[in-house]
């Protein structure tokens, strides 16, 4: 008897119509992608991919990974035949010490010759007859779930107890690309990593201010970015040299607008970057009313200078709830890691919450912002996971 993978891909790519077959070619490239290394063989039935392969328990946490993806099931495939399929059911009973359980029995091959309650009363009575020791049936609320699903080849059982939870979504890739301002904090490793999950494609940039940020702040960041590559493909990261930048605000500019004009550097190069290497928008993880230089009019401000979309997907999301994703997705002990930030060293003691577009505009003036902007694009350093 085969022990198989099966992957159910997310209920929204069955909405996809004329579409469905692109999604569910990506998701399955992806999948492939991510099991690099790995001997592995692959066949699609209707909404589903089976996965022949000896490395089971990697492979699986591999593809719980890939987004598009709802559960990845460690499933027998059994004959197409009653008593068989009653003996794999009573071995997956006896695997566990659950007191109750239930049948669920889906028939896709409508030529077999029970229907599915026919099959699940028939193979719970089977259960509870050759059951050493106590166990019961509770269709509402049982502790172990054992799932019958018969195909036009053979029939696959698991229970609950086989299921990984997948990571949701839709596959990476499928729709456009960003370029995350990621910084070293809690906030936006979770905006990458909620893109990508929609299928957005992830590229990071980082504002590196040395010797004010230290190299152990970069290497958080890139730490970062190799934790996100685990659910996107390859991430390039942009490390952009910001010292001169904010020395020459602080130099020329009022006090309580260093952030904000510094933001606006920041969204502008993103924006430049992005142009250079063909991504279609910016990406921050940005919250409304966070800090002071999250209010509506700063984020009105920076927006000014993108020349394409600034998704800032954290939004409307409460500090716990982004510090929830962060636990999930494993950035957060990273995130936490008290290195200094660009932003910190930067603050000024009043922050402005309430800029405004032409004075901000005017301030501007004493700089020569294309010059200080091409100068930092041109001295990047690319790095990629
Ligand atoms: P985070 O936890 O992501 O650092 P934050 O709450 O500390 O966010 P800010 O420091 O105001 O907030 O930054 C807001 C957003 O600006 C960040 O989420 C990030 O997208 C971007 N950002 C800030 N600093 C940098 C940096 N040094 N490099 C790249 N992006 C940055
Ligand atoms: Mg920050």
């Amino acid at each position: 008897m085969n022990e198989l993978i099966l992957v159910k891909y997310a209920p929204e790519i069955f909405l996809k119509g004329l579409n469905r077959g692109k999604f569910e070619k990506k998701l399955r490239d992806n999948i492939g992608k991510k099991l690099e290394g790995i001997n592995a063989e692959f066949t699609h039935d209707s909404g589903r991919y089976f996965i022949k392969t000896e490395e089971v328990e990697e492979s699986i946490k591999r593809i719980s990974k890939v987004f598009g993806i709802l559960e990845v099931c460690l499933v027998k495939e059994v004959e197409i035949d009653l008593n068989s399929i009653k003996e794999v059911a009573l071995e997956k009973a006896k695997e566990t010490k659950d007191k109750t359980f239930k049948i669920v029995t889906n028939r896709a091959n409508k030529s077999f010759e029970l229907n599915s309650l026919e099959v699940s009363r028939k193979v719970g009575g089977y259960v509870l007859d050759n059951y050493d020791g106590e166990i019961n049936v509770d269709v509402n609320n049982p502790d172990l779930i054992i799932n019958i699903e018969i195909r036009n080849n053979y029939t696959y059982i698991w229970s609950n107890k086989d299921v990984t939870k997948g990571s949701a979504g839709l596959p990476y890739g499928m729709n456009g690309s960003a370029m995350l301002m990621l910084s070293g904090g809690i906030d936006s490793p979770v905006a990458g990593y909620l893109m990508a999950k929609r299928g957005v494609e992830v590229n990071c940039v980082y504002y590196h201010s040395h010797p004010y940020t230290s190299e152990r702040a970069k290497d958080k960041v890139k730490d970062l970015a190799k934790i996100l590559a685990q659910y996107t493909e390859k991430i390039n990261l942009y490390i952009v040299p910001f010292t001169e930048i904010q020395m020459e605000i602080i130099d020329k500019c009022r006090e309580d607008e260093l952030t904000i004009i510094m933001r606006r550097f920041m969204m502008r190069i993103a924006c430049k970057l992005a142009d250079i290497y063909g991504i279609d928008s910016v990406c921050t993880g940005e919250s409304i009313g966070q800090v002071a230089s999250q209010t509506m009019d700063g984020l009105i401000v920076s927006d000014d200078c993108a020349d394409r979309p600034a998704f800032r997907p954290l939004i409307a999301m409460d500090k716990t709830d982004i510090i929830d994703i962060a636990r999930k997705i494993g950035t957060f002990e990273t995130s936490i890691l008290p290195y200094e930030d660009c932003c910190t060293i930067f603050v000024p003691k009043h922050p402005k919450t309430n800029p405004k577009l032409d004075k901000i505009r005017k301030e501007e003036e004493k700089l020569n912002i294309d010059e200080l902007v091409e100068k930092s694009i041109n001295n990047i350093e690319i790095v990629n996971f």
